[in-house]
């Protein structure tokens, strides 16, 4: 055997850490922080399971609560249409595409949901893919190469660094929404790269503020790059009529190269969307690995979506009351003084704590009197950047908020008095 031993190259000791998940350190780091927030005495905050439809309630544990942790922004989930749609999708085509689009997955209702999407935007066409996060993975990732850069927002999402990463394009993160930074790096940077990438989100998804888009769209021109607008949390929440930060701002639909956003939040479903001109969308439609080696969206996911849109477009009232609300919370929390960061025109509201264990203290504090809101620490946002996220809805009453905005004053003097 200890020629066998040998053979292997098993005689010099192999740490158990490179061969048992159990041993890995970062396994072992992570147990760590479990206990020490376990520690604060109300059990495990993470997947805490919700019962019922998340609206501007939710139930946990058989127990209602004022719900601020959902993207159901525009009440869409759980909506009686939105419902009968994915039923209807479900009765015809069954659960799942069975297959690649590009081979035999293709249903006459992703066709309609992608020129449905398109319309909606003002684009030329779209392309409809199985997850968010991953739209934004093989988008960027297959769009740009070595040769190209992209530049991205430094409060850019997961998705959009993993797409990022695995593009191998030079890579430059710019200052949060500074574009004449931005504008530096293009003056020096442009003239060595092929293809450039300007990534920049509609709504940020943690700060709850608003890209410059005109600003951008003007760099863009001027130095003939390509941008990107991630609408995760801007689609169906900001605009007149929920179109989105084009609508926000007035700008011209065609002067983003490529649309993004996800169909998890406004639109009630799952998966993500890129829009754009007919070339872009035909070519990720027969290249992009997320979407051509990936199954075609499950017809209730599509479903669903396309009621959404349809509701959306007959009912923009939803857009502009959760405006209104986003619009209440935020100057009542800022007559208490809480500290809103650079939250504008969203219904992304953070109160920034500071410290990552006060935040889920806080958040289990509120718990406890009956209001569901996440806290948010690092490495989701910076350290001492802790947080609780808000996510107004358009179905919250002005009771409610009053409410909330008032027991979040109150625990967050105790948390402070008590240290
Ligand atoms: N982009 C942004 C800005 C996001 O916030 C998210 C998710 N919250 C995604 C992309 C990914 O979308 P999904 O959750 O639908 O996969």
């Amino acid at each position: 055997s200890d020629g066998i031993k040998q053979d292997l190259g098993t005689d010099r000791a192999i740490p158990e850490e490179y061969y048992s998940f159990d041993k890995l350190p970062e396994y072992q780091k992570l147990q760590e922080d479990l206990k020490q927030v376990a520690s604060l005495g109300n059990g495990n905050p993470f997947f805490v399971s919700q019962e019922r439809v998340v609206n501007d309630t939710t139930v946990v544990d058989g127990r209602e609560l004022i719900n601020f942790a959902t993207y159901n922004y525009i009440g869409m989930c759980g909506d009686r249409k939105v419902d009968q749609s994915a039923q209807n999708a479900i009765a015809r085509y069954g659960t799942s595409a069975s297959a690649s689009r590009l081979i035999a997955g293709e249903k006459p209702l992703h066709r309609e949901l992608e020129q449905a999407i398109a319309n909606f935007i003002g684009a030329e066409d779209s392309i409809v893919m199985v997850g968010g996060h991953a739209t934004n993975v093989t988008t960027i990732g297959h769009l740009f190469g070595k040769d190209d850069l992209v530049l991205y927002d430094a409060l850019s999402h997961n998705s959009i660094l993993q797409g990022c990463f695995t593009s191998g394009a030079s890579l430059v993160a710019f200052p949060h929404n500074d574009f004449n930074t931005l504008a530096e790096i293009l003056r020096d940077r442009r003239p060595r790269y092929q293809k450039v990438l300007i990534v920049i989100e509609g709504v940020y998804s943690t700060d709850g503020d608003i890209a410059d888009l005109p600003a951008f769209v003007a760099l863009k021109k001027k130095y003939k790059t390509f941008l990107m607008v991630d609408e995760a949390h801007s689609m169906g929440t900001i605009g007149d009529t929920g179109r989105g930060i084009s609508e926000y701002f007035g700008v011209n639909p065609s002067d983003v190269d490529i649309w993004m956003g996800t169909l998890s939040k406004s639109f009630a479903s799952c998966g993500g969307y890129i829009a754009g001109s007919k070339a872009l969308i035909e070519y990720l439609k027969y290249t992009a690995p997320g979407f051509v080696f990936s199954v075609g969206m499950s017809p209730p996911n599509a479903g669903a979506t396309l009621a959404a849109i349809e509701v959306l477009k007959a009912e923009p009232q939803r857009a502009v009351q959760l405006q209104n609300n986003a619009k209440l919370f935020l100057s009542l929390a800022k007559e208490k003084g809480l500290n809103t960061g650079m939250s504008k025109d969203s219904p992304v509201i953070p109160i920034i704590v500071g410290n990552s264990l006060k935040s889920i203290q806080l958040s289990q504090n509120m718990f406890k009197r009956g209001i569901n809101v996440p806290f948010m620490i690092y490495p989701s946002v910076p350290q001492n950047g802790a947080r609780l996220r808000f996510f107004v809805t358009c179905n919250h009453t002005e009771e409610q908020i009053r409410l909330t905005v008032d027991i979040l004053a109150e625990e967050l003097t105790k948390l402070n008095f008590n240290g």
